[in-house]
């Protein structure tokens, strides 16, 4: 008997560690064979993106084993045999590929139309009223700000700064602004909502619990403001319990982020989640250095986190050519420099260069968007682009991978 073997449009094949795999992005299912030479020859077709059909015959598939990797794909809804007559025509299902390169040059040609387009998605802004403290590794921003005891300075020519990079934002954009001051006082309260309030873009003020409680009368007439407040283990919690009276006093929207170090710190804030009754906390864990068992212990990868979770086309093919963790965010320090990510390069003073050109750097040569797993271990794995695209946490630890199943310099056997 003869068969048309295809694969559904929505599973996407491809070869790692010697094996060619099928990962249903549906339903997450996943049908692996031995990648022979035969086998590969056969499916050449799915490997170079021409068609997700090729013709099998009953004795094909039992000479390359193919028997049991059929079922499972059929089994799993990722794809099927249709009988092949000697006149049926072979079914043609475009494979599931992205050309980016292609879609570059096209959008090369229009003048840089790729950075004004990125302007128009640009989702985030950070607004930092501090000094950029250059990290010694990648680490991030919360704990260079809000975990140590320092009282950074405010940038006293902040808004000076500020204001014209506002002007270009304000007519158009339709993002989340981002505005981080440490220490606040009542002056700066005030200072804040004015500056920022005829931005129409949602604002968040992210502030440590040791800043004064603004005003309520403030806070009430400024409600299209939400915060986020900076919670440590070494917060005074009399302060502590102060805001959250004020958050249920007044419904303003207002995230706890506790930063974590360790699992007796992890005990505490979710004791007083518990005792206040409230899921307005995140818990947000801290990289220090000597705490590496505990983010081995709670952060790292399980593959069972990576099965559970149906990961759809487009997040894979955005993975394969984005940070999506990174992509469209943006920093900007009182020194006039904009970052793609504060632990990078910059990308330029913003006085003296266009924002869509500094955009199209970051696309076309940016090590923070860009910032994909595309080095070993992650490069040989076969959750390669079902994982999350590296984070904070991966550059805090210096290394490509925070999970249990590679280790840096392993490349075979997960
Ligand atoms: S090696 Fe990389 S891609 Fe593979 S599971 Fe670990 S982090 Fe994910």
């Amino acid at each position: 008997m003869n068969y048309f073997f295809y694969l559904e449009n929505y599973s996407i094949f491809f070869e790692k560690e010697g094996r060619f795999f099928v990962y249903n992005t549906y339903n997450g299912r996943w049908s692996d064979c031995l990648a022979t030479t035969e086998v590969r020859t056969l499916f050449s077709p799915f490997l170079d993106g021409i068609n997700y059909s090729v013709f099998l015959s009953d004795e094909i598939i039992s000479a390359c084993q193919l028997g049991p990797f059929i079922e499972a794909i059929r089994d799993g809804f990722s794809g099927d045999l249709l009988p092949a007559g000697e006149s049926t025509l072979p079914p043609f299902l475009f494979p599931s590929l992205l050309d980016f390169k292609y879609e570059m040059r096209k959008l090369d040609k229009k003048e840089r139309a790729l950075g004004h387009e990125v302007y128009r998605n640009l989702k985030e802004v950070n607004l930092f009223l501090h000094p950029r403290i250059v990290p010694e590794n990648g680490i991030f921003l919360p704990e260079q700000i809000f975990y140590s005891d320092e009282i950074v300075p405010i940038a006293e020519d902040w808004q000076q700064m500020y204001l014209p990079f506002l002007q270009i934002l304000i007519s158009s954009w339709k993002g989340v602004l981002h505005i981080w001051c440490k220490n606040m006082d009542e002056k700066m309260w005030n200072s804040l909502w004015e500056t920022f309030a005829a931005v129409p873009a949602l604002k968040v003020i992210h502030t440590g619990v040791e800043s004064s409680l603004p005003s309520l009368n403030g806070l009430l007439d400024k409600y299209n403001f939400s915060y986020e407040l900076y919670v440590t283990d070494h917060s005074d919690e009399k302060v502590l319990n102060e805001w959250f009276a004020l958050h249920s006093q007044t419904n303003i929207e207002l995230i706890f982020q506790w930063l974590i170090s360790s699992e007796k710190e992890w005990e505490k804030a979710e004791e007083w989640m518990e005792r206040k009754q409230t899921d307005a906390v995140r818990l947000l864990p801290i990289f220090k250095g000597e705490n590496r068992s505990f983010f081995e212990k709670n952060i790292f990868v399980k593959e069972n986190d990576l099965l559970f979770e149906i990961i759809k086309k487009k997040d894979i093919f955005a993975r394969k050519k984005f940070n999506t963790n990174y992509f469209g965010k943006l920093y900007l320090f009182p020194d006039g420099k904009l970052y793609a990510h504060p632990a990078d390069d910059s990308l330029g003073q913003i006085q003296g260069v266009s924002l869509p050109e500094m955009l199209y750097k970051e696309l076309t040569e940016g090590k923070s968007w860009l910032l994909i797993r595309d080095q070993e271990p992650c490069v040989s794995c076969r959750y390669q682009w079902i994982c999350p695209s590296p984070s904070d946490f991966e550059r805090a630890l210096d290394q490509p991978n925070l999970c249990h199943l590679k280790k840096q310099s392993e490349k075979h056997v997960i």
